[in-house]
């Protein structure tokens, strides 16, 4: 097909124009498409992807020189049940507010800008790997919906169709309804997630191989105790894939 001829984003582009705001949603001064993401160009040069040298673990971008493998000190104090978490984008300005306001303010055109991201850095390499689903961690059903939508799950399903890695919904089960993690210590965060998650039943996860996906890595407790949850009934590895690294 004609590359500048796509009549479904075409029509999608006309269509989302007349229901969200045209221009940069960050600046709100430049110009900036749907196909864009709502991002203006000088906007998208605070985007930092991460590079090497990071933590082996949790990916912590690492400001310097580095010829070996290293393991950052918020690692060196957590067991983590996942073999290694690996994030786009440093969760700070540009990305950092669309994040928040997709999650909370319902800023629903920023979806593509943020699955773009995620996709761009991450399908490369899970499709040279072998996984066999995609676990997007899971909202509470009381916060489902109050929010009414599941924001990782939104990006994991952008994920598993440039992967072709199927999305598992149904695996796993918010069971306790968290208070916000924000103004925890990482031990606190820690000890408010334990037990937070459950496995649905006899769904076979034995040597299963698992991409935990959310939009934001902290401390990692929160797909920490996902990481565990499936573990514990029989996925054989487990990893995790977020938009944004925020520590
Ligand atoms: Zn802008
Ligand atoms: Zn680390």
């Amino acid at each position: 097909m004609n590359a500048t001829f796509h009549p479904t984003r075409n029509w999608l582009g006309a269509a989302l124009s007349l229901i969200y705001p045209e221009g940069c949603q960050i600046c709100r001064q430049r110009r900036a498409t749907a196909r864009e993401g709502f991002v203006c160009a000088q906007c998208w040069t605070q985007v930092r992807f991460i590079r090497p040298p990071f933590c082996e673990r949790c990916g912590l971008p690492y400001a310097g020189e580095l010829n070996t493998p290293f393991e950052c000190s918020n690692c060196r104090e957590m067991e983590f049940d996942f073999r290694h978490a690996r994030a786009a984008v440093v969760a700070k300005t540009v990305v950092l507010e669309a994040i928040h306001r997709f999650k909370y303010s319902r800023a629903l055109w920023f979806e593509e800008f943020l699955a773009g991201l995620l996709v761009r850095e991450a399908a490369p390499q899970l499709r040279a790997q072998e996984w066999d689903y995609i676990v997007p961690v899971p909202l509470h059903p009381l916060k489902k919906r109050e929010r009414e939508f599941n924001q990782a799950e939104v990006l994991a399903r952008h994920l598993s169709s440039a992967t072709r890695i199927p999305i598992n919904v149904k695996v796993l089960r918010r069971v306790v309804p968290t208070a916000t993690q924000t103004l925890l210590s990482r031990e606190k965060r820690a000890l408010n997630m334990r037990g937070a998650f459950a496995t649905a039943g006899k769904l076979p996860l034995e040597k299963k191989r698992i991409i935990i996906l959310d939009d934001i890595f902290t401390t990692g407790a929160t797909t920490n105790a996902c990481a565990r949850a499936l573990r514990r009934a029989g996925a054989t590895d487990v990893c995790v894939w977020t938009v944004a690294h925020g520590l």
